[in-house]
């Protein structure tokens, strides 16, 4: 049987379902492990599972949650909540990082639990409200679809939300999705003041293709411009959507007492923006050497 650009489509599809199957078995225990919540710095705190990393900022007049994990991580998100004193239910405001499953799935059930409003990029904002399905790169696969979430409100680049006396700023680094976004934001303790960014760090899934066939039109300038951004950035800590990506188990060990210091890295930071470029070069090339063969 001759191969047609429809079989190839279609082999790819299935390379890549078995890939994110696979990928999920393994990843499945740290993305699901218990963990506790983390008091990052200020009035951030990390409450979400071991891997899979939910961002609570705490105000007087309700709350702001970043992320979920898979569809059945409310009851860990709560859990961490209520440890630290605070209510799931005044959370007010719901963020992503990036429209993928593993920090999405319980968007739906935590805004219905608690009335909260669903804040999300314009790009991003069209995944969440079809639960993956027009997600470029992922769509179509079942194992990635979640529970469609409608959103109240676009967010863009430059954009402050403020919640009492939160605030935080909008970065748009697209490329990992289309409309992967960080925070910012300061924390003032004993007379210092950090600079906190919420990274969406430009992670590159397997599959994924720059601008040979690129994913989705841009997909590979976007990934530079992200990394151009973020190399401009300067903050003092970092946090990231996954724990692995900003070493929260290297920083931090449950039990240990808080300090503001605990998570400042800013070498760190750049660190990992230079290696997720470096793979995103050797990418480029690969996909230029494909180009010229064919
Ligand atoms: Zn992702």
């Amino acid at each position: 049987m001759r191969m047609t650009r429809h079989h190839l489509a279609r082999l790819a599809g299935l390379v890549l379902l078995g890939w994110t199957t696979l990928a999920l078995a393994a990843a499945n225990d740290e993305w699901t492990r218990p963990f506790p919540a983390v008091h990052i710095v200020g009035n951030l705190y990390a409450v979400g599972t071991y891997d899979l990393q939910s961002f609570l900022l705490t105000s007087d007049e309700g709350h702001i949650l970043i992320n979920t994990g898979l569809k059945d991580s409310t009851a860990q998100i709560r859990a961490n909540i209520e440890s630290l004193g605070f209510r799931l239910e005044d959370v007010k405001i719901l963020l992503t990082m990036q429209a993928h499953f593993d920090h999405t799935a319980a968007l739906a059930e935590i805004k219905s639990l608690t009335g909260a409003q669903m804040w999300a990029t314009k790009k991003d904002a069209r995944v969440l409200e079809d639960g993956g399905a027009s997600d470029p790169h992922f769509g179509g696969n079942p194992v990635t679809a979640f529970a469609p979430v409608k959103v109240d409100r676009i967010i863009r680049q430059g954009d402050v939300i403020t919640l009492g006396k939160t605030t935080l700023t909008v970065y748009e680094h697209p490329g990992h999705t289309e409309g992967s976004s960080s925070y910012g934001m300061t924390a003032s303790e004993g007379g210092k003041t950090y600079n906190v960014l919420i990274a969406n760090m430009g992670t590159i899934n397997p599959g994924k293709r720059l601008f040979l066939n690129p994913t989705y039109p841009g997909c590979g300038r976007d990934f530079a411009e992200t990394y151009a951004a973020q190399r401009a950035m300067n903050p003092d800590i970092w946090v990231a959507a996954h724990a692995s990506q900003y070493g929260l188990h290297d920083k931090y060990k449950p039990g240990q007492s808080y300090s503001p210091e605990t998570f400042v890295d800013p070498d760190g930071f750049h660190a990992a923006v230079e290696k997720l470029d470096q793979i995103f070069l050797r990418q480029v090339l690969a996909e230029q050497l494909e180009g010229e063969q064919s």
